[in-house]
């Protein structure tokens, strides 16, 4: 199965912002609400989303970081805490101007070329498919459980709003009230994911 539907794509912006993450609201609606690496969209746990520096900040006291890399947009990456920290400031090339060499780095999960790296089980395990791919997969920590859980209970939103669909046609108002009720109940809960 596809890695993804939707390549993250990031507009031009040049607005000098005082501090990187001002940039967050612009992020969420390039990346589509969804971490660049593993592609968990936030619904469930928006206040787990970070942000991301594709080349590590001067800050990370990378010897060969010369460019200013803190708050241009065009190297801020949409990523939930998981990949964010797993990501850290790892840069094995040692070179910020080459994101990869002999299988090892990074990928800018803008870059269609990052899809081409993975694939999806059907029960929403991310899986490397090349060599590279495996190298970031490991790295960036995808083999963790929440990125299949994630991916399911999309899956089983999806299937909800069928259902709801199909309940409109059927008359029985006793089964309706009972499986509706139930369908409310589940959201209810899954919304104070979002909290916590
Ligand atoms: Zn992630």
């Amino acid at each position: 199965m596809t890695f993804r539907l939707h390549t993250p794509k990031r507009r031009t912006i040049t607005t000098v912002v005082n501090h990187y993450t001002d940039h967050k609201s612009d992020l969420q609606l390039d990346f589509k609400n969804r971490c660049g690496y593993c592609n968990d969209i936030h619904t469930w746990r928006v206040f787990s989303f970070e942000i991301d520096h594709f080349i590590p900040r001067k800050k990370d006291k990378k010897p060969f970081l010369t460019i200013k890399t803190d708050k241009d947009y065009s190297n801020l990456v949409y990523a939930c805490k998981s990949c964010n920290n797993a990501k850290s400031n790892k840069w094995p090339t040692n070179d910020e101007n080459i994101p990869y060499t002999n299988d090892e780095g990074f990928i800018d999960p803008c870059d269609i070329n990052y899809n081409r790296q993975f694939t999806r089980l059907n029960n929403g395990q991310i899986r490397p498919i090349t060599n590279l791919g495996k190298w970031m997969y490991n790295n960036l920590k995808l083999y963790k459980p929440q990125h299949e859980i994630i991916w399911k209970i999309e899956e089983l939103e999806d299937l909800i709003d069928e259902c709801e669909n199909v309940l409109k046609t059927i008359d029985n108002d006793i089964l309706k009230d009972k499986v509706l009720g139930l369908y409310r109940e589940y959201r209810e809960y899954t919304k104070q994911l979002g909290g916590i």
